[in-house]
């Protein structure tokens, strides 16, 4: 007990990931800032839960749910999440606008991302609506 914490798989009070509401599936936490930087109309935005996640399942029209049951669904968004799309059009990388159809044309782009980020030059955390680094969503291989 005495050695919890000094652990990193110390997690158990405080787990970071939560069912979607809508599919069911298991997502990470996402902080309310990074919400308030893409919800519609933030300014009337009240959180009500303690913690949200991100649900980045293209098939579902959840983005953020929180600890409490509610949800925000894709369309009270001003940002469209590239992630939950299917189309080349849509952005993988926030900070430096870089789409998915851009990816797929030139892979070295992904290299430009990563040297950005090891430089500190990313703003994935609030650009991002997912809240992460994008590097994450460059890797997936069924696109
Ligand atoms: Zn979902």
């Amino acid at each position: 007990m005495s050695n919890c914490c000094s652990s990193s798989s110390c997690e158990t009070t405080h787990p970071k990931k939560h069912r979607c509401p809508a599919n069911g599936s298991e997502y990470s936490e996402v902080s309310a800032r990074t919400i308030a930087h893409h919800i519609r109309d933030a300014l009337r935005w009240r959180p009500t839960a303690n913690r949200y996640f991100f649900c980045d399942d293209p098939a579902c029209d959840v983005v953020y749910f929180g600890d409490d049951g509610s949800t925000i669904l894709k369309s009270q968004l001003r940002t469209r999440v590239g992630v939950k799309e299917l189309s080349n059009d849509e952005l993988l990388c926030y900070c430096f606008g870089i789409t998915r159809g851009d990816f797929i044309a030139n892979p070295a782009n992904r290299d430009f991302v990563m040297a950005q980020t090891k430089a500190r030059l990313c703003s994935c955390d609030t650009s991002n609506p997912s809240g992460r680094c994008c590097l994450k969503d460059f890797a997936k291989p069924e696109m």
